[in-house]
């Protein structure tokens, strides 16, 4: 047991783990602009008769243009607007004034959203880093009746109205990758750590649960982002088919690292160290994959210890577990909001170990 849990796994190792895959989604009713129609007018002045026509032209519509946001990494900004719209183009006027354009309305979105005509159901783009994709263009803006005069038509009556702007109910879909699996017994606090942790919840895709389904949340990390999975229904004898765990421990056996959370003082008169091994026995009957992924040991409910009884709860686990209480432990509340932010960029070290640290980022051993 001397294995350190907290070792940066090697990313080859991470990358022969498929992932399990979830999808971010958001409808939002799109217009583009419409064009300014077009003006019917006369010069008029003081000794000139007959003045010609004059009527400008109407301004073009604003166009709805998606925008690829490289720090951008979910839709939950998204989420708040059921409708959005380009400026439409202003009507022309006297004087060949042309009517001002309408301003294009840019909708910022991840690198890889999918943007679907959500009748249709038809991919409309798939934005990529950087990338602007007009996806619905303005309407052009009708001519003013200027614009028709010739040798046959001196004094045009006419003049165009604007073209209406394209508009289409818009479902914006983004591919989410669960990072981090949160296994424990019941009553753990999984829930709620996952609750405290994140703020936008995915649906979830791809395959049907029946009962209970694995919650998500993404959360932000700096400006990155970590998706995490509370695994319910973990019990034992889970592995041998029973209740519910089976079929979750099949969707956690495809996340990148695990969350092993423990109660501090648990109710029933068991110890964090019991039940540690309880659920991992479990992972590792299950499959010697799930019982070797990284692991990051997390005691929770800290909030229910005294202070100077906390640290000792720590060591008296890493005593009995054979852990390093500097690397492979954690101790934190989420119902007191302890220690939460290193939790998450220790997690986010574990997930993606060959990038950069984060800034003002120390490894645990850097701060000793
Ligand atoms: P789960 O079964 O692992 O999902 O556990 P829950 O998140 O539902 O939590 C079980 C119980 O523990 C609930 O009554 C929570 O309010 C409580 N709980 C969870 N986290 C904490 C914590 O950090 N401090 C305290 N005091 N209670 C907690
Ligand atoms: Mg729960």
């Amino acid at each position: 047991m001397a294995r350190l849990r907290s070792e940066r796994p090697n990313a080859d190792v991470l990358a022969s783990y498929p992932p399990l895959v979830f999808v971010d989604r958001v409808i939002i009713q799109l217009k583009a602009g419409d064009g300014g129609k077009g003006c019917v007018s006369f010069r008029r002045e003081k000794y000139v008769p007959k003045g010609g026509p004059d009527g400008g032209d109407g301004g073009d519509g604003g166009s709805v243009i998606a925008q690829g946001e490289e720090g951008m990494s979910t839709l939950y900004d998204l989420k708040f607007h059921e409708a959005l719209r380009a400026e439409n183009g202003e009507p022309g006027m006297g004087s060949q004034c042309h009517g001002r354009n309408g301003k294009d309305l840019i909708l910022r979105v991840p690198p890889g959203t999918q943007i679907y005509d959500d009748e249709r159901d038809v991919l409309v783009a798939d934005v990529g880093p950087n990338e602007r994709v007009v996806i619905a263009k303005g309407g052009r803006g009708g001519f003013g009746n200027e614009h028709f005069k010739g040798p046959t038509n001196q004094a045009p009556r006419e003049a165009q109205p604007g073209e209406p702007g394209h508009g289409f109910r818009a479902r914006l879909e983004l591919k989410l990758i669960a990072d981090v699996g949160i296994v424990g017994k019941p009553n753990a606090g999984k829930s709620t750590l996952l609750a405290a942790l994140t703020r936008a919840t995915p649906k979830i895709a791809d395959y049907p649960f029946t009962t209970l389904s694995p919650q998500l949340g993404i959360a932000e990390v700096g400006s990155r982002r970590l998706v995490l999975a509370d695994i319910p229904g973990l019990i034992e004898g889970a592995a041998d088919g029973a209740g519910l765990g089976h079929e979750f421990l099949r969707h956690i056996e495809r996340t990148r690292v695990l969350v092993h959370l423990l109660d501090a003082s648990p109710s029933d008169g068991t110890t964090p160290a019991e039940n540690y091994r309880v659920v991992r026995e479990e992972l590792k009957r299950y499959s010697t994959e799930l019982g070797n992924k990284p692991e990051l040991v997390v005691l929770s409910k800290l909030d229910l210890l005294e202070e100077k009884d906390r640290e000792r709860a720590v060591k008296k686990l890493c005593k009995e577990l054979d852990l390093d209480a500097r690397k492979d432990v954690l101790a934190i509340s989420a119902a007191a909001k302890l220690n939460l932010k290193p939790l998450l960029e220790r997690l986010w070290m574990m997930v993606h170990p060959t990038a950069d640290a984060l800034p003002g980022w120390k490894s645990p051993a850097e701060k000793q």
